[in-house]
Order: C-alpha cells, then sequence, then structure tokens
C-alpha cells in the first residue's frame, strides 16, 4: 500500500487535483463546504491552497477553470473564496503596519510570555477539549486543518483557553503547508474581533457536533465572545506603482515562494540570461519548507523548458548571491513577480538596497490580477465581493 503525499508539491499535482474538483466547485461545494468530515474524507473542499498561496497555480487559472464548467451563479461562493485570499493579501498591501504590528507583539510574546505550560498544551493538543486538540496534533502532523476548524479552533484558543491570539496565529504559521501572512494574520484576527471590530466568532458545541458529523462534542466551550480591542488600524494607503522593467532588457529571472508559476506572470520571449529559484518556504515551518524546496525543483525544471534559460535552485534570498548570478548571466537587472506583505517582501527590500552600489537593479513586477483586485480591498469584504463579478470580466449567467 502506498501512502500518497497529502500535497503532492508539483505543478502537474496542483492541476491535477484542480481537475478533479471542478465538477465538485458548483452548488455542491456552497451546499457542502461547511462540513469538516475529517481527513481523507474532505471532498466537499479543494484542500488547493498550498498551490494557491505560493502561486504554482494561480487564482486566476483556479477561477477560469470553474467558470468553464459551471455559470458564475453556481460558483460563486467557491470564487468567492477564492477571492478572499486576493482580499486579504490586498488589505495588508494597503496596511502593511499591520503585519508590523504582529510581528512585533510575537516577538515580545515570545520572549515574554508567562503561561507557557498552558500554551505547550495547547500546541500538543493536551487540554482535554474535543476537537481542538485532535485539530492540534491533526495540524502538526500534516499541515492543513479546514477551514472551519480552523475558525473553532483559533476562537477555542482565544475565548476558552484565553491565550493570546497572536501566539495562536504564530502556531499556525509554523505549522500549515499553506502558512500565509495575509490569509493567516487577518483571518485570527478576524475571530478575535479585531478585523472587523466589535465582531468576533464564537465556536459553539453544536455546530462543531453538527458540522463535524458527531465526531467531536466539545464541554466547556466559552459562551460569550468580546472582542479584543487594540487602537485604530492606519488607514488604507495608495497601492505602490510596480517595477518600470522593460520587457526587452536581458534580466536575471528571481522566482520566490511568493509566486512559482512565472510562465504566466513574463512572457515566453522575455530576455531572461538565466534564473535563480528560491527554495525557503515560511520560517521555521518544515511542512512548508518541504514543500517549497520540492516546488522549487519543480518550478526550475520548467522555467529552463518554457524560458530556455539555466534555472539555479538557491536555499535562501540573498543579495550576494544575486549578485554573483547577475554578474555572472552579465545583466544590471533582477527581474520578479512582486511579493505581497510578509518576510520575502522584507526580503527583497534589504536586497533590493543591498545591490543598489553594485549598480544592479531588483525589480518587482506586479500581476495584473493583484492590481485589478487589491485596490477594492480598502473596505470590508462586502463590498470588496460585490467587485468580484464585474472584475472578472463575467457576463451574468443566470
Ligand atoms: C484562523 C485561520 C487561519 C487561516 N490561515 C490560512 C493560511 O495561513 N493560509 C491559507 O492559505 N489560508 C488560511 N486560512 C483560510 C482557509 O482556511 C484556507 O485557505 C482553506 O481552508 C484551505 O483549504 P481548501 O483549499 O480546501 O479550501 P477551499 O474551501 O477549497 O477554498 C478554495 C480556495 O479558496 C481560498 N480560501 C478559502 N477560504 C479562505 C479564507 N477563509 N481565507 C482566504 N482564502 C480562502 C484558498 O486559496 C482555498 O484553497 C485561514 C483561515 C482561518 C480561519
Amino acid at each position: 500500500m502506498t501512502n500518497a503525499p497529502l500535497f503532492p508539491p508539483t505543478r502537474a499535482a496542483g492541476l491535477g487535483r484542480l481537475a478533479a474538483f471542478v465538477p465538485r466547485a458548483g452548488r455542491d461545494y456552497a451546499q457542502g463546504r461547511n462540513a469538516d468530515p475529517g481527513p481523507g474524507a474532505r471532498h466537499n473542499v479543494s484542500q488547493l491552497s498550498p498551490w494557491l498561496r505560493h502561486r504554482l497555480v494561480t487564482e486566476a487559472e483556479v477561477v477560469d477553470a470553474v467558470l468553464a464548467r459551471h455559470s458564475f451563479a453556481a460558483a460563486e461562493k467557491f470564487v468567492q473564496e477564492v477571492l478572499w485570499r486576493t482580499y486579504w493579501k490586498g488589505w495588508l498591501e494597503l496596511r502593511p503596519a499591520i503585519w508590523d504590528r504582529y510581528t512585533t507583539e510575537r516577538g515580545a510574546l515570545r520572549a515574554g510570555f508567562r503561561g507557557t505550560r498552558d500554551l505547550a498544551r495547547a500546541e500538543a493538543g493536551a487540554t482535554g477539549i474535543a476537537g481542538f486538540d485532535d485539530w492540534a496534533q491533526e495540524l502538526v502532523a500534516t499541515g492543513y486543518l479546514h477551514n472551519h476548524a480552523r475558525m473553532w479552533f483559533a476562537s477555542i484558543w482565544i475565548f476558552t483557553l484565553r491565550l493570546p491570539w497572536v501566539l495562536g496565529a504564530d502556531f499556525f504559521m509554523r505549522h500549515l503547508v499553506d502558512a500565509d501572512p495575509a490569509s493567516n494574520t487577518l483571518s485570527w484576527r478576524w475571530v478575535a474581533g479585531l478585523q472587523t471590530p466589535g465582531k468576533t466568532y464564537l465556536a459553539r458545541a453544536d455546530n462543531i457536533a453538527r458540522y463535524t458529523d458527531g465526531r467531536f462534542a466539545p464541554q466547556g466551550l466559552a459562551t460569550t465572545a468580546t472582542a479584543l480591542t487594540e487602537p485604530p488600524p492606519p488607514a488604507p494607503a495608495a497601492l505602490a506603482p510596480g517595477g518600470d522593467w522593460h520587457p526587452d532588457q536581458p534580466a536575471l529571472l528571481l522566482v520566490t515562494s511568493e509566486d512559482m508559476h512565472p510562465e504566466s506572470a513574463f512572457a515566453a520571449t522575455s530576455p531572461f540570461r538565466a534564473a535563480l529559484i528560491v527554495s525557503a518556504g515560511a520560517p521555521g515551518n518544515a511542512a512548508s519548507q518541504a514543500f517549497v524546496a520540492a516546488a522549487a525543483a519543480d518550478t526550475a525544471a520548467r522555467v529552463e523548458a518554457h524560458f530556455g534559460c539555466p534555472a539555479t535552485v538557491v536555499p535562501a534570498l540573498d543579495a550576494a548571491a544575486l549578485a554573483a548570478a547577475a554578474a555572472a548571466a552579465q545583466v544590471t537587472v533582477i527581474v520578479t513577480a512582486a511579493a505581497p506583505v510578509g518576510p520575502t517582501a522584507t526580503a527583497l527590500a534589504a536586497a533590493r538596497i543591498a545591490l543598489q552600489p553594485q549598480g544592479v537593479r531588483l525589480i518587482e513586477r506586479r500581476r495584473a490580477w493583484d492590481t485589478r483586485f487589491w485596490p477594492h480591498a480598502r473596505k470590508g469584504f462586502f463590498a470588496f465581493k460585490e467587485q468580484i463579478e464585474p472584475l472578472l470580466g463575467q457576463p451574468l449567467l443566470l
């Protein structure tokens, strides 16, 4: 008997999963998506998030494939869920200070949190709370949780166990194979009542029993969820303009874990002399690191075939390695798909500054998808979702 990996880290595997899921992405998904029947039985959701998170398969491809099979009305729920990812990315891009707040608070709590025994019990799945303990263990073992389980888990963490939301978000960031700065941080904030100020998510035992088919009936859950508070978030900034690379200019292509499908980000005729593929996933997260490392090898092979240039996998985004590769390729320009707010964007910003004295320009080009949707993430998702269909350019199919 083979033990197939849950998330085979190749683009072909992601496309295969997409093709298999497309028939179920219409009304079946809308009706069944909230149920979590447990590991091995989750045919009601796509489990595409690791590929989407790294853009090994893009949002545009997923939405196109689904709308080629279903009307917009039938697939609206699934399309909206895919666009939640885009929305969270855009929301954080317009307010990078919220990511800085999270990382600062995480650093302080890691150094000085007093409830370390309670924290260790929660992370080990040893609290005695049915469901919660199972999800903690499933997360560590598999790198995945169903969306509803993520919501229940975060709610119990914050309102029943009274642990800091930032440490819960950090626990997810260290174990989810799809660990994502925007989707994770902002979802935890949403549960805590920070994202939509005053509006919290309360996990209820009857709701958990219903949507887990009676697998879990937790006792002693908090019966109220008072929203956490914080200083008001900054007003949304304007989206910074993308880089101005002229597509005739010879360049080194840089691929990071933020966007591993350069074939749809750049023309096949782009004059890339060479490519570097960074194989680093989320820091301190073995599942993410393993997924991205294998995906980087897959991407290098595809890049060589598609762009006809040599591609080298490197372990980290390092300015000295970038400068050496640019010099070896005899170019002064490095081009990469823009990275949204998070550790990769921070590393790219540092590398850009370090490369300047050497006469090498590092240019981030934003995808049309992001340029189109992100400016609409200024308010809540309700306003954003009204824009989805017109922005996709889909006729209204009844
Ligand atoms: C507390 C919490 C933390 C989360 N952390 C992450 C994270 O680090 N990385 C991550 O990718 N997702 C995160 N999510 C969002 C969501 O839970 C996962 O994207 C989803 O469960 C992945 O499973 P799936 O591919 O089967 O989803 P499906 O239900 O099949 O949805 C299809 C796709 O839509 C997107 N999507 C669906 N729901 C959401 C959502 N609520 N927010 C954003 N995108 C969504 C994903 O790309 C997903 O692959 C989090 C949600 C919560 C409540």
